[in-house]
């Protein structure tokens, strides 16, 4: 950057709007010049403007930056903001400047005095600007590249790449989401996954938030999040959802949920006529926290030194599915089960009630449910008698899977969990909920995306 403005001041040559470029012949007689004008018409809606002057000037910290002096088309009329219809001149305001995508790494800047218009029903409003939304001192364009990058990248690293800030970015997201979310199509939804993630420490309610996710096949996004996971917080959601798109709780089949008990009440009782599916995911949650409870436990016990050092990271081993295990790993994992008594009889558990997810009828999974839940309720393992009870009492909400096979694919909650989980962590440190809101919307909310002339990225 030092160069280019080296370079300019020894040949003392000012660009006014002009970028030299040699054509393709390089032919010096005939090499046209792109004007920054043209380029900036091209990438930018000013229909009923005029670009005055493109200049290259320095910053308060001598560092260069392009600027771009706009102007009224005399041509045309001016449109108020509010409702797009041409009106009379009321007065002007004060020279305004906005931010736009830079260029080479230079800062480009926008620069125009607004006029306010006698808007046709009624007042003074400030007059449209295509670039420009409401108060924001970065135009359209820059919001939506920010945003855009804003998915890739940190809003950390996006800010630094681009030498802009933090906040710069928050609100550029929280335009492209608060855009999406009104000009989103929420037709046609018919199968529903209720979730919840963790998010902080502790187990308190204000450290869950609930996600509503679409699960059709081909179209699986995010459609809601609110903060904690009570009852009120699920009807909050089934409202707005139902304010924004009306019948959306009467078009639903299949809702795939937790055993949450909150969750599964207003479920029966908002849109009761759609399956309730406990989720092969959930469950699988539940089970292998009770083998983690009886791990643990039992890993607590040992006294001697030699066996300690045997069974050391097998968490994870216990954790992953039997199958999956291989290799080295799955020597480790034998050495463990056969060195700790009650987990492995956990785990012999855990594994055997994959097949229950297998069976095609209900009734043959029923058979298989009652069979494995005497067993793990003789087994004398506290956790596991308490996950067997918990299936018991939901049995029937367990055997919608089968009524419900063809309609949704249980692997999609997972997935999306998974890539919640992983935003979130990459957002780590925001410990605002409005932030972490707006994290999730962008990347997960698979939202529609203002309109512009030209793609930056
Ligand atoms: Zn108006």
């Amino acid at each position: 950057m030092g160069f280019v403005t080296k370079t300019f001041q020894a040949c003392r040559w000012r660009p006014r709007g002009l970028i030299g470029v040699a054509n393709i012949q390089n032919n010096p007689a005939t090499a046209i010049h792109l004007q920054l004008k043209t380029l900036l018409r091209r990438v930018q809606d000013l229909a009923g403007f005029i670009v005055k002057s493109v200049r290259l000037t320095d910053d308060a910290k001598g560092k260069p930056r392009i600027e771009a002096v706009l102007a009224a088309d005399p041509r045309f009329k001016r449109r108020c903001s509010c409702c797009g219809e041409p009106g009379r001149v009321h007065d002007h305001m004060k020279e305004r400047q906005w931010h736009f995508v830079p260029l080479w790494g230079i800062p480009v800047i926008l620069r125009y005095t607004p006029c306010r218009v006698i808007c046709p029903t009624g007042g003074a409003t400030v007059e449209a600007m295509p670039w420009s939304r409401g108060k924001s001192p970065y135009a359209v364009a820059y919001m939506l590249f920010l945003a855009r990058w804003a998915r890739r990248l940190s809003w950390k690293e996006t800010a630094s790449v681009f030498q802009t800030s933090w906040e710069a970015v928050r609100r550029s997201v929280e335009w492209v989401v608060e855009w999406g979310l009104e000009n989103r199509v929420l037709t046609g939804v018919t199968a529903l996954g209720i979730d919840e993630l963790h998010w902080g420490r502790g187990k308190k309610s204000e450290n869950f938030v609930t996600l509503i996710y679409q699960i059709d096949a081909g179209v699986r996004r995010l459609l809601w999040i609110g903060h904690k996971r009570k009852e009120a917080t699920l009807k909050e959601g089934f409202a707005f959802l139902e304010n924004q798109c009306d019948g959306f709780l009467a078009g639903l089949r299949v809702i795939c949920s937790d055993m949450w008990k909150p969750y599964l009440k207003v479920i029966a009782k908002k849109a009761g006529w759609a399956l309730n599916v406990l989720d092969p995911f959930h469950i699988a949650k539940h089970l292998n926290l009770a083998v983690d409870t009886v791990r643990r436990g039992e890993q607590s016990r040992l006294r001697d030194k030699q066996a300690k050092a045997k069974v050391k990271g097998a968490r994870f081993l216990l954790l992953k599915r039997g199958t999956r295990v291989r290799g080295k790993a799955r020597a480790k994992l034998k050495a463990v089960l056969g060195s700790l008594g009650a987990t492995s009889r956990a785990w012999e558990l855990k594994e055997s009630f994959r097949k229950f997810w297998q069976y095609r009828s209900p009734t043959w999974a029923a058979a298989y449910l009652q069979a494995w839940t005497t067993r793990a309720l003789r087994s004398r393992l506290e956790p596991m008698r308490k996950v067997a009870k918990m299936l018991r009492s939901h049995e029937d909400l367990l055997l919608n899977y089968f009524r419900a096979k063809r309609e949704y694919n249980s692997g999609v909650v997972e997935g999306l969990n998974n890539k919640a989980r992983v935003e979130l962590a990459r957002s780590f440190g925001h410990r605002s909920f409005n932030i972490l809101k707006l994290v999730l919307y962008h990347t997960l909310g698979s939202l529609p995306e203002p309109p512009s002339t030209h793609k930056f990225c």
